[in-house]
C-alpha cells in the first residue's frame, strides 16, 4: 500500500515540475462537511469514508485535514491495507474497514486499534480462533446482498454476538437504491430501512448492546436525512461531487474539493485534410491549431472520451479533445483560443475564467459515476495543496 501524501511546500513551489496535477481544496471538505452536518439530526456523528485514497484525493492528507480542522474522528476504509497506512499517516479514533479482513491478519487489527466489519457468521467465528479481542461492527445484509448476515435469523445473529473475541462497537446495513427517488426504488429503500431498524430494536431487546448505528452512505443523507442513527458515512457528498443532474431530497450547496490539470507541452498547425493522434481518428476539415496536453489514460482520463464531445478548459475558454486519448497525453483543438502557448495549464475537471468543468462532464461522457473518475485519477497525478504554491 503505497501512500500519496500532498507534497511538502518546497516540492511544489514550482508548477512546472508537474505535468499532471490534482489541487486539492482542503477547505472545502471542511465546507461540505458543515453543510451536511447542519441537515442530520443533533448528535448524530459523521464517519468520513476516505477509502480508495479517499475518491482520489489523497487519504492522508484528507484524513489529517478532517481530523485535525474540522474535529472528525471516526473514518472509514475499503480494507487493511488502507487501514493500516491511515493509522501510520497518524490518525487517531476510529478506523472502520468496510470490507473482509482473512482471519490470519488478525493481529494487525489489534495492533493498530482497527474496527473490523464482520461480513457473516462464518467471519465471525474464525476471526475468534486465535487470542485477542478485535473490535467490531456487525454489518447486515438488508437487501443489497453484498456483505453482511442476513436479517430474519435472530438465533444466527445472537450466536455472532456471543463470540467473546469480537467487542462490537457498531452496527449497520446498506442501502442499494438510495440514489433514487422513484416509487418502486423508494419502497424498496424503505423496506431496508424497517428492516434494519427492525433488527437493531430486536437485537436490543434481547439484552444486546449493538453500539452505534448506521445506514446512510452519500445518498441516503440526502434522500433520508432524519432516519433515528448515531452515525452517518459519508463518501462522495463530502468531496462536494454529486452529480448537478442528480435529484434528492435535500440540495446542498456542495463545493467539489478536487481539480485536474496539466500542462500543455507543445502547440502545432494542423492543415485541412490532415489526422491526429493514433488511428487518425480525428480529420481536420479546416485549418487547425493543435494543443497537446500532458494528461491521458493513464492518469485515469476514459480512453472512451475520445469523438465525444469532451472538454478542458485552457485561458479561461474551452477546447475541445480531438483524436484518441493517449496513455499520457491528449489533444485539444485550440484554433479559436489565441495565445495558447506551450507551458500554459489546461484545467480537465474545475473552474477557470467562470466557467466550471465539474468531473459529471468526464463520467457522464465515459458512461460512469464520478466515484469511478475520480478513484481512478491516477498515481502519477501529484496532490497538490490548493492555494499553497
Ligand atoms: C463506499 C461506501 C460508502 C460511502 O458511499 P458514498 O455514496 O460515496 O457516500 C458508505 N458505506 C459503504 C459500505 C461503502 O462501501
Amino acid at each position: 500500500m503505497s501512500e500519496r501524501a500532498v507534497r511538502p511546500r518546497e516540492e511544489t513551489a514550482d508548477v512546472a515540475l508537474h505535468r499532471a496535477y490534482a489541487e486539492i481544496h482542503l477547505p472545502n471538505l471542511g465546507h461540505n462537511l458543515e453543510e451536511i452536518k447542519k441537515r442530520i439530526p443533533s448528535g448524530c456523528e459523521v464517519m468520513a469514508v476516505v477509502k480508495a485514497d479517499a475518491y482520489g484525493h489523497g487519504a492522508a492528507a484528507v484524513a489529517k485535514y478532517l481530523q485535525g480542522s474540522c474535529g472528525v474522528n471516526s473514518f472509514a476504509v475499503a480494507d487493511l491495507g488502507e487501514a493500516v497506512a491511515l493509522r501510520e499517516s497518524g490518525i487517531r479514533g476510529e478506523i472502520l474497514i468496510l470490507g473482509y479482513t482473512d482471519a490470519r491478519h488478525k493481529r494487525y487489527l489489534i495492533r493498530h486499534r482497527l474496527t473490523q466489519t464482520i461480513v457473516s457468521e462464518e467471519h465471525a467465528r474464525s476471526l475468534c480462533e486465535s487470542p485477542g479481542t478485535v473490535m467490531a461492527h456487525l454489518k447486515l445484509d438488508t437487501g443489497m446482498n453484498r456483505l453482511g448476515e442476513r436479517v430474519g435469523e435472530l438465533s444466527t445473529l445472537l450466536r455472532i454476538y456471543g463470540n467473546k473475541r469480537l467487542r462490537f462497537t457498531g452496527i449497520y446495513s446498506h442501502l442499494a437504491r438510495a440514489d433514487s427517488l422513484d416509487v418502486e426504488d423508494a419502497a424498496f429503500t424503505q423496506t431496508q430501512i424497517g428492516l434494519f431498524f427492525d433488527t437493531v430494536r430486536d437485537l436490543k431487546e434481547r439484552g444486546v448492546d449493538v453500539g452505534c448505528t448506521h445506514i446512510q452512505s452519500s445518498y441516503g443523507i440526502l434522500n433520508y436525512p432524519d432516519l433515528p442513527c448515531n452515525v452517518v458515512r459519508l463518501g462522495i457528498a463530502l468531496y462536494g461531487a454529486v452529480p448537478r443532474t442528480a435529484r434528492t431530497r435535500l440540495d446542498i450547496p456542495l463545493r467539489p474539493v478536487l481539480s485536474l490539470k496539466a500542462a500543455v507541452s507543445a502547440v502545432k498547425e494542423v492543415r485541412a485534410g490532415e489526422s491526429v493522434g493514433y488511428g487518425h481518428g480525428f480529420t481536420a476539415q479546416r485549418d487547425l491549431r493543435i494543443a497537446v496536453v500532458g494528461i491521458g489514460y493513464a492518469d485515469g482520463i476514459p480512453r472512451c472520451l475520445s469523438g465525444k464531445g469532451g472538454q478542458v478548459l485552457i485561458r479561461g475558454r474551452p477546447a475541445p479533445i480531438v483524436g484518441s486519448i493517449c496513455m499520457d497525453q491528449l489533444m485539444v483543438d485550440v484554433t479559436g483560443l489565441p495565445g495558447v502557448r506551450q507551458g500554459d495549464i489546461a484545467t480537465l475537471i474545475g473552474s477557470e475564467g467562470g466557467l466550471e468543468l465539474p468531473v459529471d462532464q468526464i463520467s457522464e461522457l465515459g458512461d460512469t459515476i464520478n466515484n469511478e473518475i475520480l478513484s481512478r485519477i491516477g498515481g502519477r497525478v501529484d496532490r497538490l495543496p490548493a492555494g499553497e504554491w
